[in-house]
């Protein structure tokens, strides 16, 4: 086993290979290919510095031997998977406790350098522990060749760094418990509690905006700030709960015997709130927020890893959710990650079977209502699940590196179709921030451009402001190149982002989108927004930019917008997005206008609730229809002879009863109030305070879990010996 070097060697030798080499060691010149061929082998075999290389897929094509040799495994089988398959990094918090910033899969598919970062090695059994760097290489035509990196074993260092910490119990930076004893206490908390049948709740807190600190105001600033922030959480929760940093900006609480998600709710809120407050730090103010997850033993998680794994889910959900939340683990979270899963398993099948579509959305002049533009929608016709949001998948796409093959299409399809249409229809393309820093793009429009010999000032590049965030000179070079392309720029959904006005200044954009938050609703009495579409719409005129209100969806919407001057509306009052036969049908006989059709006037979405739940009374469990629902009370549908003042128990699912009582009966329809309140779910959503104990589960004979799909009908006997009080009826 000679490795790549070797068979170079070899080669390079071949012509004189009798020859020894010389015994008395002459300076290697850099022309020498077989000496420094044979100097890199050397290093590989002693381990000094070990080599690795992907391919563009991301596939590893090479490991030194000495490297892989301890996990036999051949260079097929290695090649076969991919680096994120065969690396994974250390989780933050076991590091040094500063974050290491992107995850690997991030950098990977943005094509950056890898920094020195420790990875665990997937391969064998044992803990091994590597760092590994790397550069991405490029070939002379500019596409992406994969990565070149080197790697060394830090195994004993490691174990070694991991090893002190456990002996200390304590985070040095906060005195607050440290990672490995917070999870000796969670393990030894459960077992005990699971036979007293004692409840732990368990609180994952992650700080947001923590990076920015740390990079503007240096590392002893980020270590000052997690200082005070632990400070504050111990003010709060005083002695009686355990509270750990696991390290980075991650903290975590474990409440004993808290069931209650009100009191729960209420303490993330205080959390949330005190974490807030403006810190100050050696002179300088810094502001961050916090996020935090929440599960609660035995209804989310008997083992310490299942309740680990869902307070980590509810805390993914509220980041998610805008951070500065807090969330409740559910089901449909579990449910939620497991769709996003299946997700990110299916896309690849999306593009090589066919199943990727463009949809067009007329953008249409403010004046006249004729057609000026129409934006490509990708959508996914999946064939088990049907159609899947573009805010779904996109997202997945971007992080798992699908982005740039799937923007390619995006940008052949559109072009190829764009040019059958009228010259006086554009076409508007989206772009995702990881395409638009990709090295080809650039050649990727312009190949799109020549093959389907469309006028490139026909086509639109819609950008959104995260195409900033990155390396500024490279994306200044990038613009330059597009508009001498000549194709238009547009900058999507302003104002949901940074929107820095500088960004309208540096580039070149020819159009704004004003992004439909800001139009929704613009029409009621001292609406904001309606201030800021007119100002986005006097910036943008005197930049000499068109201006896209999106999103108009109600007449009244749509005369604010109109009011205000933008120069251009997108929205489903004119039409939602549909396929392109559909609208070349519609130019093909010459009908370029769209008459507003729409409602008169923007409804806020009214919590109407319209799923099925079930309805407790004596041994039965009725089927009803959740009309409506507010923290007091709900209204039901779907039972005849329900008299008022009757006492029922609704099952919202997932565990949750609430005992309520009938306060107005109309035919199938009830109005129920609640005996206690419902709360906040952190989300938009409401939740019981408390839930069906796995615990009475278990004493009814099953064994104990969380809670299952319907917990509630693992309650209920065989038997039912009353007769049924109230009679189902059939609603559509
Ligand atoms: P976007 O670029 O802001 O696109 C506008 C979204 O608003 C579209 O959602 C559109 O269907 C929707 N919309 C249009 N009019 C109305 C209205 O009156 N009311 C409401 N409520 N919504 C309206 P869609 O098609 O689900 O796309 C979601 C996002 O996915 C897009 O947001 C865009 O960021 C991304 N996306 C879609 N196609 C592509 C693509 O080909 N490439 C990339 N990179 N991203 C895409
Ligand atoms: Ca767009
Ligand atoms: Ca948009």
């Amino acid at each position: 086993m000679a490795g790549i070097f070797g068979r170079i060697k070899r080669q390079a030798d071949a012509p004189e290979a009798e020859e020894e080499a010389p015994a008395v060691a002459a300076p290697i010149a850099a022309s020498d290919l077989a000496r420094r061929v044979e100097l890199l082998d050397s290093l590989e075999e002693t381990g000094v510095g070990w080599f690795w290389a992907s391919d563009a897929e991301g596939r590893m094509i090479y490991c030194s031997p000495a490297a892989i040799a301890p996990f036999e495994i051949t260079p097929d089988e290695l090649a076969a998977r991919r680096i994120t398959e065969i690396f994974e990094e250390e989780r933050k918090e076991e590091g040094k406790g500063e974050d290491t910033g992107r995850p690997l899969k991030f950098l990977l598919a943005a094509r950056n350098s890898l920094a020195p970062t420790a990875v665990r090695v997937k391969l064998g059994k044992g803990d091994t522990w590597w760092e590994i760097a790397g550069k991405p290489r490029f070939g002379r035509d500019g596409a992406f060749a994969g990565y070149r990196g080197t790697a060394r074993d830090i195994t004993g260092t490691h174990e070694e760094r991991r090893k002190q910490e456990r002996a200390s119990q304590y985070d040095s930076l906060t005195g607050l418990a440290n990672r490995y004893r917070m999870s000796r206490m969670l393990d030894q908390t459960l077992k005990a509690f699971a036979h007293a049948k004692r409840s732990c709740a368990l609180m994952m807190l992650d700080l947001d905006r923590f990076k920015q600190v740390n990079d503007t105001l240096g590392h002893p600033a980020g270590d000052e700030l997690l200082k005070q922030v632990a400070a504050r959480i111990r003010r709060l929760l005083g002695e009686r709960v355990e509270i750990g940093r696991l390290g980075g900006d991650e903290f975590q609480i474990i409440l004993p015997d808290v069931d209650d998600r009100g009191e729960l709710g209420e303490m993330a809120q205080q959390l949330i709130q005190i974490a807030s407050q403006p810190y100050s730090i050696n002179g300088s103010r810094a502001v961050i927020g916090v996020s935090v997850g929440i599960a609660v033993a035995p209804y989310d998680g008997i083992e310490p890893e299942e309740l680990t794994k869902a307070a980590d889910l509810a805390l993914y959900a509220a980041k998610g959710g805008g951070r500065g939340q807090h969330r409740f683990y559910s089901r449909e979270l579990r449910d939620q990650a497991s769709f996003r899963h299946q997700i990110e398993q299916d896309l690849r099948d999306a593009i090589a079977g066919d199943q990727l579509r463009m949809h067009y959305q007329p953008i249409v002049n403010a004046r006249t209502h004729e057609v000026a533009c129409m934006e490509a929608l990708m959508r996914w016709e999946h064939p088990q699940r049907g159609m899947i949001s573009p805010a779904d998948f996109i997202p997945v796409a971007e992080e798992v590196g699908l982005i740039r093959e799937m923007g390619t299409w995006a940008l052949n399809q559109v072009c190829a179709e764009a040019a059958g249409w009228p010259d006086t229809v554009k076409a508007a393309i989206n772009v995702s921030a990881v395409q638009f820093a990709a090295d080809d793009f650039v050649d990727v429009v312009r190949k799109a451009l020549k093959r389907s010999g469309i006028d490139p000032a026909r086509v639109e590049l819609e950008i959104t402001e995260s195409v900033f965030m990155g390396d500024v000179e490279r994306s200044a070079r990038t613009f330059a190149a597009l508009k001498k392309l000549g194709v238009r720029l547009a900058l999507d959904d302003f104002g949901t982002g940074y929107s820095s006005l500088s960004y309208l200044r540096d580039a070149p954009f020819d159009k704004i989108k004003i992004d439909q938050s800001f139009v929704r609703g613009c029409a009621g009495e001292d609406s904001n927004n309606l201030a800021i579409v007119a100002a986005v719409v006097s910036l943008a005129g005197a930049l000499g930019m068109e201006t896209v209100a999106e999103g108009v969806e109600s007449k009244d919407e749509l005369a604010a917008v109109t009011r205000q001057g933008a120069s251009h509306l997108q929205g489903v009052i004119f039409s939602r997005a549909v396929p392109g036969e559909e609208m070349l049908r519609r130019f093909e006989e010459g009908d370029l206008v769209f008459a507003p059709r729409g409602p008169e006037r923007y409804r806020a979405e009214r919590r109407t609730e319209f799923r099925r739940i079930g309805l407790i009374h004596g041994d039965h469990r009725y089927n009803v229809f959740l009309r409506n629902l507010s923290r007091t009370g709900a209204k039901i549908e779907g039972l005849l002879g329900v008299e008022v003042g009757t006492e029922v128990v609704l099952d919202l699912g997932g565990g949750q009863l609430a005992v309520a009582a009938v306060r107005r009966s109309d035919g199938a329809v009830q109005g129920v109030e609640f005996e206690s309140p419902l709360i906040s779910d952190g989300a938009d959503g409401l939740c019981t305070r408390h839930r069906v104990s796995p615990y009475q589960i278990e004493l009814a004979g099953k064994p104990l879990a969380a809670l299952g799909d319907d917990p509630y009908a693992a309650l209920m006997t065989m038997q039912n010996r009353a007769p049924k009080a109230f009679m189902e009826v059939q609603l559509d």
